[in-house]
């Protein structure tokens, strides 16, 4: 299970993620792997999960899209 605290939030890389809109950005979500999944209409352009973020090397992760399939 995924903490869900500031260290990990302020390391989520969703900001930087092609999928991540403007609606996303407006209600500051993020850590989807720790919390919950988007409450916006995603449309996947990408995850970006697997691809160097610290928190899901560290917690052992092995999916993606946890913005539209709910946390790890
Ligand atoms: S695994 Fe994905 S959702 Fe979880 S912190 Fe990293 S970028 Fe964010
Ligand atoms: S969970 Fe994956 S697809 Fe969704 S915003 Fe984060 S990096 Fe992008």
């Amino acid at each position: 299970m995924v903490e869900d605290n500031k260290k990990n939030a302020e390391r989520c890389h969703c900001p930087h993620c092609p999928t991540y809109s403007k609606c996303m950005a407006e209600d500051d979500e993020m850590l989807y792997c720790g919390r919950a999944k988007s409450g916006c209409d995603v449309e996947p352009r990408g995850c970006i999960c697997p691809s160097g973020c610290p928190v899901y090397k560290e917690n052992g992760l092995n999916s993606a899209y946890y913005c539209t399939n709910g946390k790890a």
